[in-house]
């Protein structure tokens, strides 16, 4: 141990303990206020913001801000930390925090003068999966001692730095934790790795109450938890931003630099910092004799993490983990033979939060800079496009939604004044260059702005990454993801903007084509169009689809336009008539809805026509529990549930064989994490059975990934299709010379062999696919459209049913993807229908809805829940 590490080592004895504190500070210290040590229990999310409260309350140290709630209505708050002087003037400083955030109002010298006299804002995020519980009991106790400890380190912190603690991202996966584990434990917790305390049951608590991985959130922000923090971020710019979390309990403690590979928009400082806050972590360390490690498993490059998203947006963004998780409940024997408690999960998290804190104390105004010269450099760095232009018509509701989620989060967002040209400009959906002009009223996202980096991020349609280890999918490209049109220009002529302020919804409403109205007409491409047509069919309303084009009162309809009749028969029942109806929904869902005089259509079939069937209302089922994948499951029944209001029957897997399948119209299967073969394990040759014979009835099997790949012959029989299997390596393997190979081929050494189980992996990309304009289930889709492939699952094409959406040759558009993993999907569907009995099998292999923020697919999925008895 150097000079530096004894002194170290003295400094922790004396003041790094939430002991360490003035008594007479009037703060109520956590064990007093919870009536038991931290660490001996798992505290209650309203105890924790209530303590929050009471120390807010007693000290002119900390100030407690409110910024929203979750779903199931619990306090979403962060406490700003500091000197009294600096909590005093809090909103003072974070206007000096935005100003060193604006790089065009502000010059070099004007930030060298703010960061003199700013102290740093510091943001640490507490327990974002709710079953990593350690990180919200250290936020107790870093509150406590920041705000109460007298001793030099505490001192230099408060003077240098304002701390904002949320202590708690996930309060409702949380609570799901901590009241399952209080309810299990005795009164002498259980090291045995194997006893109850240390198995938590489906759907456990890191994911929030809609099952949605907060920490993949960050930049969708489909969730209201995420949506109310990162508006709270943006509005103070933190400097530096830790997201605490927990691992498996034979880890050691990880925190920054993070593993290959990083975002190649963010400076190098963003990495150099990294680094600094490691260094001062590892001499924390150090000096007590903590294992740790860096620069393995977690990296820098997916923008919905808690740590590359601050980056993005200017902090030092860094994820720490300790060993723990729910695994470890209050004490776990690990495999080594010692014990892990909570109280040392604490004093690790603790003691790292500190010295990430020290070190932005004594590195302060270098910090402020940085993060100012982060900004600046943002307008001056070559980036590879200079705008990118949103084309107006097809889709203007989700050009609106895209354009939405940029504004929020600090982008800008123009509309063209006037018609402008763009050279170089890529196709998103044709991935064709070419010089083409755009019309007014294109919206144009520029690049030279202060988010540049987050732009770019978000809209290129590939994001440079050497060849390595991924932790999660590699491409993400929004346009892409929301099925837009658009363009990647290198550069635009004559383009004139205005800023919006808010996103260009498109304003719905019926256009009246004559005197009277003998139907509406709906175009199904529209976002609001299936929750207007659950809301017909509910009330009992007739409502038929196209299956055909048509053009009526000189309206050209695509296949899936809804036709509504304005006779309804007396099964129709409503508070109000079909037409206020109709125009009250259409404002609310910003559809554009066509009122025609006639029945009788200038070319196609007419509005009474068999090619126009009627619709039933879908009785849904969705299995839930496990296998079932929490994720997959949860993002149904958001889109359901909070989004659309479409209600189902959400089915516990172990009481199928009891449930009356007739009741149900239409059951879908969510993936399994397991091809399929943990759905077969849960489900006996009678249950099967069921399935079957209800299928043969009538009924529609709509599979996800393993839910659809139950369906084959390999697994569980319900349908003709086939898995496409791996070919076994063998006789290729014997061509050549053994003594002519090198050494490695010879050996086939184990590195060797991870690194090709790393380039096989299927890590999330984006994929091209042919699609079957004339199927029901592709209604408002063009000929092509998006996936993302997150797996390297394939079936066989149907010879006995229809390939509705097809992997094309060189399918691959953006993200990893080895050759020959490419190579496998080449004609292989994407989305398939196979008829049985009665019924139908509906295939998707893989998931529409994942995570919900890839909204050119959500229609698929939902065609197959309104269309699929009519396939
Ligand atoms: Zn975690």
């Amino acid at each position: 141990m150097g000079r530096a590490g004894t002194w170290l080592a003295v400094l922790l004895a004396t003041e790094l303990t939430a002991t360490a504190v003035r008594p007479s500070s009037g703060v109520v210290a956590p064990a007093e206020f919870l009536g038991y040590e931290p660490g001996k229990q798992f505290t209650r999310h309203e105890r924790l913001v209530t303590y929050f409260d009471r120390v807010a309350g007693a000290s002119d140290r900390v100030q407690v801000r409110v910024y929203g709630r979750t779903f199931e209505n619990r306090r979403l708050l962060v406490a700003f930390v500091g000197s009294e002087a600096n909590i005093r003037k809090l909103d003072e400083l974070a206007e000096g925090w935005r100003t060193l955030a604006s790089p065009e109002a502000t010059s070099e010298t004007e930030a060298e003068g703010l960061a003199l006299k700013l102290p740093a804002l510091v943001w640490l995020s507490f327990n974002v999966h709710g079953n990593e519980p350690s990180p919200s009991e250290t936020a107790l106790e870093l509150l406590y001692w920041l705000a109460t400890a007298e001793n030099d380190t505490a001192r230099l912190i408060r003077e240098n730095v304002v701390v904002a603690i949320d202590p708690c991202l996930n309060p409702d996966g949380r609570e799901r934790y901590v009241e399952w584990f209080r309810s299990v434990v005795g009164k002498h917790p259980n090291p045995d790795p194997n006893s109850a305390e240390h198995v938590e049951p489906w759907p456990g608590g890191r994911l929030n109450h809609y099952y949605f991985d907060l920490n993949r959130d960050w930049v969708w922000q489909t969730q209201r938890e995420t949506r109310q923090r990162v508006a709270v971020f943006l509005a103070y710019r933190p400097q530096v931003h830790v997201d605490f979390h927990e691992m498996g309990y034979n880890e050691t403690y990880f925190f920054f630099p993070a593993t290959k590979p990083a975002n190649v928009f963010l400076p190098r400082t963003t990495l150099d910092w990294a680094m600094r806050f490691g260094r001062g972590n590892a001499a924390f360390f150090d000096a007590r004799g903590w294992e740790y490690y860096t620069r393995e498993n977690f990296d820098l490059f997916y923008p919905g993490y808690g740590d590359t998203y601050p980056s993005l947006q200017g902090a030092v963004g860094m994820t720490y983990e300790q060993a723990g998780h729910s695994r470890a409940g209050l004490v776990v024997r690990r495999s080594d033979g010692t014990l892990l408690t909570l109280r040392q999960r604490i004093d690790h998290h603790f003691t790292a939060a500190v010295a990430t804190l020290w070190t932005a104390a004594r590195e302060r105004q270098r910090l402020l800079l940085d993060t100012y010269r982060f900004w600046r450099s943002a307008l001056t760095r070559a980036f590879p496009a200079s705008a990118y232009v949103l084309l107006p018509g097809l889709e203007p509701d989700r050009v609106a939604e895209l354009a939405d989620l940029l504004l929020r989060q600090g982008v800008r967002v123009g509309r063209a004044t006037k018609p402008f040209r763009v050279r170089e400009g890529f196709d998103y959906l044709g991935q064709r260059v070419r010089d083409c002009n755009v019309p007014a009223g294109a919206i144009v996202v520029p690049v030279h702005q202060p988010e540049a980096r987050l732009v770019a991020t978000l809209m290129e349609p590939e994001v440079a990454m050497p060849d390595t280890f991924f932790y999660d999918i590699t491409a993400w490209c929004l346009p892409l993801a929301f099925g837009v049109r658009g363009i990647r220009a290198r550069k635009c002529k004559g383009l004139e903007l205005r800023w919006l302020s808010e996103a260009p919804w498109p304003k719905g409403h019926v256009e009246a084509h004559g005197q009277r109205t003998f139907a509406y007409l709906v175009p199904w491409a529209q976002d609001g169009a299936p929750r207007l047509l659950y809301e017909l069919l509910a009330k009992g309303a007739r409502v038929r689809v196209a299956r055909k084009p048509f053009v009526n009162s000189g309206i050209r309809c695509c296949r899936g336009t809804l036709v509504v009749p304005a006779t309804q028969p007396e099964s129709f029942r409503s508070d109000t008539s079909l037409a206020e109806l109709v125009a009250a929904w259409s404002r609310r869902l910003r559809l554009h809805v066509h009122a025609v005089p006639t029945g009788l259509s200038e070319e196609g079939p007419d509005l009474g026509s068999d090619a126009m069937p009627l619709l039933r209302l879908p009785k849904i089922g969705v299995l839930t529990g496990s296998p079932a994948s929490a994720t997959c499951y949860g993002s149904i029944w958001f889109l359901l549930d909070h989004e659309l209001g479409i209600p189902f029957a959400a089915l516990p897997v172990q009481r199928f064989r009891s449930v009356d399948l007739s009741r149900y119209d239409v059951l879908v299967f969510p993936d399994d994490y397991a091809g399929g073969r943990r759905w077969k394990a849960k489900l006996d040759s009678t249950a099967l059975a069921r399935l079957r014979d209800w299928i043969d009835a009538g009924g529609v099997f709509v599979g996800i990934k393993g839910g659809a790949a139950l369906a084959t012959q390999e697994v569980g029989k319900l349908c003709q299709v086939h898995l496409l299997r791996e070919k076994k390596p063998g006789k290729n393997a014997k061509k050549g010379e053994a003594n002519e190979k090198p050494r490695e081929q010879l050996l086939h050494t184990v590195e060797q062999r991870e690194h090709e189980r790393r380039l096989q992996r299927v890590p999330g990309s984006i994929l091209r696919a042919l699609v079957d304009t004339t199927h029901v289930l592709a209604f408002g889709y063009g000929g092509e459209l998006m996936t993302l492939k997150t797996s390297g699952l394939l079936f066989a094409r149907t010879t006995r049913g229809d390939n509705v959406v097809v992997y094309p040759e060189k399918a691959r558009v953006s993200g990893y993807l080895s050759t020959k993993a490419l190579k496998k999907t080449a004609g292989t569907p994407y989305l398939l229908v196979e008829r049985r009995g009665r019924g139908r099998v509906v295939l998707f292999v893989d998931d529409p809805n994942f995570r919900l923020f890839w909204r050119g697919l959500t229609r698929l999925f939902l065609n197959a829940l309104f269309f699929g008895q009519i396939v």
